[in-house]
């Protein structure tokens, strides 16, 4: 994996779940070793980060102007707890490679290191890129701690290394 890329990813793994970012620590250590360059494209997204990426190319009603680039607003999304990655493939010069093949075999190492791998689901398309895990949660449920009396994203992680999160 190029330099640069690894320098990267290890800047958006330390705003990760801890328990979530060792597995995808491990996975990447798999793709150095294949010499895969992956790129970690986003991780931990805050609510209202998520609430602007959703209102891009909407109207002010929240209709669809264009393509949209997430159905999901703040507190809906894996990313809003730390619990997702985005990963792209990159040739040496950093641009994207768009290759489904490459990605579906990204998604069986993800499943070997217990990582959800949403390019599975044939109906979510455009998602290949997306890799996450619940620990057995509801997004909803999260969200519910989020907002909830020891809430925020700390509430959460630890409701996470209650449930035996940070074993992997
Ligand atoms: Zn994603």
């Amino acid at each position: 994996m190029l330099e640069i890329i690894v320098m990267r990813n290890d800047l958006k793994l330390k705003d990760l779940y801890p328990g979530f970012a060792v597995r995808i620590s491990r996975m990447l250590g798999f793709c150095q070793d294949k010499e895969w360059n992956v790129e970690i494209t986003a991780g931990l997204r805050s609510f209202h980060q998520q609430d602007d990426l959703w209102q891009k190319n909407r109207n002010d009603q929240g209709e669809p102007i264009g393509s949209v680039l997430t159905n999901a607003k703040g507190g809906q999304s894996w990313h809003n707890y730390g619990l997702a990655v985005d990963i792209v493939f990159k040739d040496q010069n950093l641009n994207a490679l768009f290759d489904d093949l490459r990605y579906a075999e990204l998604g069986v190492v993800a499943d070997y290191f217990h990582i959800h791998w949403l390019g599975e689901n044939p109906k979510i398309k455009g998602d290949i890129y997306h890799f996450d895990v619940n620990f057995g949660y509801t997004i909803n449920e999260l969200l519910a701690i989020y907002n909830g009396p020891e809430g925020g994203l700390h509430g959460v992680w630890k409701h996470l290394d209650n449930r035996g999160g940070m074993k992997s």
